[in-house]
């Protein structure tokens, strides 16, 4: 077996994402050698201890960072800022701080002037999820296949750098470093925007008629239950992340209504062909995503 690339992992924050990092570290034993946890309740802490996968169980974060040669924020983006704020001074000299937040520029703004001098700031995020959350919802392959992006600030330490996408590839990912302005509008047309019809459309169905509802749950199977799948996603985490990517996420909806403006208006005007077209475009991005295994 390699040598772990972490001494001692921190994970702050062990819902979905986090608790798949802490099964994996906790199978694999390369990731780190030893792995540290905390999260916001009593409960969830109670739980990781049953469940097993942490080394260490803290409930103050600041006790948690101590010591750790890596720190990764697992919680919902909203609340970096306090809790860079709350374990900065905790911080070990040389430690690699890193996250898995889904927005890339506002983690940048909110933790970067947090960073004290000598800690590798890498922001990280591993594009793989599921509608679950907490510390059940984790599991071992989650990241096999998908990419981890990588937006470090320019002049972060080359060897923190590569020391976060070894992580990454030891979870199964392939890593890509990126902008992180091209990370949040990328990540706003694949993944922030179809999150938020689904939540629309899900309020727009429940927003009809009692009667007409029961007619949508039982015929649900024709398009709409893939809609609820992705709706089901916890609330916390999807409201930090439209406030917290709202330029890319409104410039997409803008874009996405004016094309949905165009289809509406092929069907007032018996336009079959631009439809058809429409129809078969979609066929072929699901094909191309089939090939990338991304589907
Ligand atoms: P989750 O399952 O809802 O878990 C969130 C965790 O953060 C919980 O352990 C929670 O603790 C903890 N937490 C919340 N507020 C906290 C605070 N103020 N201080 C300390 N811990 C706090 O969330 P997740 O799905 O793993 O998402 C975590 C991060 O990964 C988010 O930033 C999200 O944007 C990103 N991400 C998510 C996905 C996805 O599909 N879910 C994919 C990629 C990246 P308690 O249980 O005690 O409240």
């Amino acid at each position: 077996m390699p040598d772990p690339v972490f001494r001692r992992l921190a994970l702050i924050g062990i819902g979905l994402i986090g608790s798949s990092v802490a099964r994996i570290a906790h199978q694999r034993g390369d990731l780190a050698a030893e792995v540290v946890v905390t999260a916001r309740t009593q409960k969830t802490l109670d739980r990781v201890r049953e469940l097993g996968f942490a080394d260490r169980i803290e409930a103050d974060p600041g006790r948690a960072v101590a010591g750790a040669d890596c720190v990764m924020l697992c919680a919902p983006v909203g609340a970096f800022a306090d809790l860079a704020a709350a374990i900065a001074p905790h911080l070990a000299p040389g430690a690699v701080l890193t996250d898995v937040g889904s927005t890339k520029q506002s983690v940048i703004r909110d933790v970067g002037p947090l960073v004290p001098a000598g800690v590798h700031f890498v922001p990280a995020h591993p594009v793989a999820g599921t509608e679950y959350s907490g510390p059940d919802s984790g599991f071992t392959t989650l990241f096999e296949g998908r990419w981890a992006l990588l937006t470090p600030p320019p002049g972060t330490d080359p060897d923190a750098v590569e020391r976060v996408a070894e992580l990454w590839r030891r979870c199964g990912s392939m890593v890509q470093i990126m902008e992180p302005a091209h990370h949040d509008r990328v990540l706003a047309i694949v993944s922030h925007l179809p999150h938020l019809i689904a939540f629309t459309i899900c309020g727009t169905a429940d927003d009809l008629a009692d009667e007409t509802r029961q007619e949508v749950l039982r015929f649900a199977a024709s398009g709409f239950r893939d809609f609820t799948r992705i709706a089901a996603s916890d609330p916390v985490m999807w409201r930090d992340v439209f406030l917290n990517n709202r330029e890319a996420l409104l410039e997409m909806l803008a874009r996405f209504m004016e094309d949905a403006q165009a289809m509406s208006r092929a069907v007032r005007w018996g336009d079959a062909a631009y439809i058809e077209d429409k129809v078969e475009r979609g066929r072929k991005i699901r094909r191309s995503l089939i090939e990338l295994k991304q589907a």
